[in-house]
């Protein structure tokens, strides 16, 4: 920061609060991470200056030969992560790349399916507030109530009456596997085209610690700043039979110039996750969240779902008597950064939820292991045991701060 700190002191300084709040405090938000500091030095190139409308070799602008290169080198090394068809890296975000995939295969007024959004289905999977509520005829499966995992058999039953154009699998406050095959049969028999959005976990899938949608989905949407650990913005892969309408939808179905500076930015963070570490990483983003777990139902937290298989788990603050909107901004106090969410069958309204939802992957990336899960658990535990007590979230607090310093923050004390 040391040009803007001279030609723009006041947003500099608001860059070096956020800096610290980043390093003092526990970030826990299932759907954030730490970018490294190649990726966030390519965000920030002159990149940001080009105009491309169009794809590599076929552009509406002329300079764009290093464009070309950047865009096509973060194309393949996508395919190659991923094991992928084709490979569209121009998304800006999660929302945009859903955009474009029911662009591309539906019609307005077709109907879709996706994942009741109380239960952990995203705003895109046809929140009536939403453009594809709006456009679509969202239609939603459920979880069962007693598992609280996807019942296949509502999906099953669903999918046989209201013959989708377009099912929807994947979720964004969902701790158990997708089971992608299940979806894929279902979506075959009833004639309807199967898309994966892996926004949380493709992190975990790229690091091969959840069954990829890749082999089973016609198209797979995902964004790529979550436990990919890339910059904000996003992903479509398909199959070649599909390549043509998923562009086409892009651009210029739903998007104009492409963020060059970010696709440039995906292409570190492929490369970062084509490197062995990143298996390692996945690993622990893995365990990590089984640690927390169980050192939280130890503790006598209910955990939706009993447990976790990625990176996140869904807390059912009930079993503290208290809301999740309650412990979100308790633990706030303390230093530790989560988000309230519904839980399945929740009987609070969604601004105040019933449940909280942790991940590990930002924890992950500052090195921290099981030992330091099951601290952070047991703090976690002492604030939600008193959610009250000014006492305690002080306590806590400035535990955390000291304990959080002593990690490395990738992006920020490597710079
Ligand atoms: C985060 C998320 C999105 C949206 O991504 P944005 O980049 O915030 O638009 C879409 N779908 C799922 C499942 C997500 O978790």
């Amino acid at each position: 920061m040391h040009v803007l700190s001279h030609s723009d002191p006041e947003v500099a300084a608001i860059i070096a609060d956020e800096e610290q709040r980043q390093v003092e405090t526990l970030e826990m938000i299932a759907s954030e991470n730490y970018a490294s500091a190649g990726v966030l030095e390519v965000t920030g190139s002159v990149f940001t200056n080009k105009y491309a409308e169009g794809y590599p070799g076929k552009r509406y602008y002329a300079g764009n030969q290093h464009s070309d290169r950047l865009e096509t080198l973060a194309i393949e090394r996508a395919k190659q992560l991923f094991g992928a068809e084709h490979a569209n890296v121009q998304p800006t975000s999660g929302a945009e790349a859903n955009m474009a995939a029911y662009l591309a295969f539906a019609q307005p007024g077709d109907t879709i399916m996706g994942l009741e959004l109380s239960q952990g289905g995203h705003l895109t999977h046809g929140s009536p507030v939403n453009f594809s509520g709006r456009l679509y005829n969202f239609v939603a499966y459920s979880v069962d109530r007693e598992s609280e995992v996807v019942d296949m058999e509502d999906v099953r039953r669903l999918a046989r009456e209201h013959k989708p154009r377009i099912i929807v699998c994947g979720a964004t406050a969902y701790p158990r596997t997708v089971d992608f095959p299940a979806f894929a049969e279902i979506a075959q028999e009833t004639g309807a085209l199967l898309m994966a959005d892996m926004s949380h976990i493709a992190g975990l899938v790229a690091g091969g610690e959840h069954i990829s949608p890749v082999p089973y989905a016609d198209i797979v949407t995902t964004t790529t700043h979550k436990t990919l650990r890339g910059p904000r913005g996003a992903l479509a892969l398909c199959k070649e039979q599909h390549a043509e309408a998923l562009d086409k939808a892009v651009f210029p179905g739903t998007q104009g110039g492409p963020h060059l500076h970010s696709i440039g930015a995906k292409a570190v963070a492929f490369g970062e996750a084509l490197a062995p570490e990143f298996k390692h990483y996945a690993r622990q983003v893995v365990e990590n969240a089984a640690a927390l777990a169980d050192e939280l139902m130890k503790g006598g937290l209910r955990l939706v779902s009993g447990g976790t298989d990625n990176h996140l788990l869904l807390a059912d603050c009930n079993s503290k008597g208290i809301s999740g909107l309650k412990a979100q901004n308790a633990l706030q106090g303390a230093g530790i950064i989560t988000n309230r969410n519904t839980i399945p069958y929740d009987e609070r309204p969604p601004y105040v939820g019933s449940g909280l939802r942790i991940g590990t992957a930002a924890l992950t990336s500052r090195q921290m292991a099981t030992d330091e899960m099951r601290r952070v658990a047991r703090w976690i535990l002492r604030v939600l045991d008193d959610p009250d007590g000014d006492g305690v979230r002080e306590g806590v607090r400035s535990e955390v701060a000291e304990f959080a310093k002593a990690y490395p923050v990738p992006g920020i004390t490597d710079r």
